[in-house]
């Protein structure tokens, strides 16, 4: 059967790379996390003192951009992690200083413009299932099958703060509540590619949905596509 993307989109923290992950592993699909980039540009800025008082120096950001290299690599385990410019960086950009700054570098035009080139190039074979905020609607608004997902506000803060304690972090859960909300505020209102539902992508609320229960729902829709597929080839 043909090699399809799969664009998976929606609001902070609902759990779409968990998913992604479960499917990619039962399709043998490769896995690529979208935020994962921008979190690891953020922390490429905020490294280079690039991010002052919630002010961001374009200007020098611009003329690196070009020199900031994202990959991903296995463990052992086969858990995918993120490559900055030759360094493991998984843990330190799922930390709170990357999520309070990564919203804003993600709104600059640039910014996503590199990013953009770089996951069609990494999608240009099909057969990965990528997430973020506008994989349906500006990387493939051609993807054969796209999922929109969100759940409310206090359960994506809730699994959110659960998964940085696991971490080893001490956040307090009204901080991780305002940082979830002020990220969809303006992944939302941004001018380049701000976060909606393409008109074509189906709608998943797993509020109320265990991980069973989600990652069924997700390999039944692929299971759809991947028939209407094969009947008209
Ligand atoms: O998916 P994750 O929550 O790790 O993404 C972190 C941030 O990266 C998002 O809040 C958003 O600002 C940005 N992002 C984006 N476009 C994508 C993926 C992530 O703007 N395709």
């Amino acid at each position: 059967m043909k090699k399809i993307i799969i664009a998976i989109d929606g609001h902070s923290s609902c759990g779409k790379s968990t998913m992604a992950k479960t499917l990619a592993a039962k399709t043998g699909y490769t896995y690529i996390d979208t935020g994962a980039m921008y979190r690891a540009v953020t922390l490429y800025a905020l490294r280079r003192g690039f991010i002052h008082d919630n002010t961001i120096d374009e200007e020098s950001l611009r003329k690196e951009i070009n020199n900031i290299k994202i990959t991903f690599g296995k463990d052992s385990d086969g858990r995918q992690y993120t490559i900055l410019n030759g360094e493991n960086v998984e843990n330190e950009i799922r930390g709170m200083e990357v999520s309070n700054s990564v919203s804003p570098i993600s709104a600059i035009g640039f910014v996503r413009e590199a990013m953009t080139v770089e996951q069609r190039r990494m999608g240009a074979e099909g057969a990965i299932i990528m997430d973020g905020r506008d994989i349906g609607t500006t990387v493939f608004p051609d993807a054969e099958l796209k999922i929109f997902i969100t759940a409310s506000e206090e359960i994506r803060a809730r699994r959110r703060y659960d998964e940085l304690v696991q971490k080893g972090e001490q956040p307090k859960f009204e901080d991780v509540l305002k940082n979830v909300r002020e990220r969809d505020y303006i992944d939302s209102h941004r001018s380049v590619s701000p976060l909606r539902k393409a008109d074509d992508a189906i709608v998943l609320d797993n509020s109320h949905m265990t991980f069973e229960e989600q990652n069924e729902w997700l390999m039944n829709r692929y299971l759809e596509i991947k028939s209407a597929n094969e009947d008209r080839d």
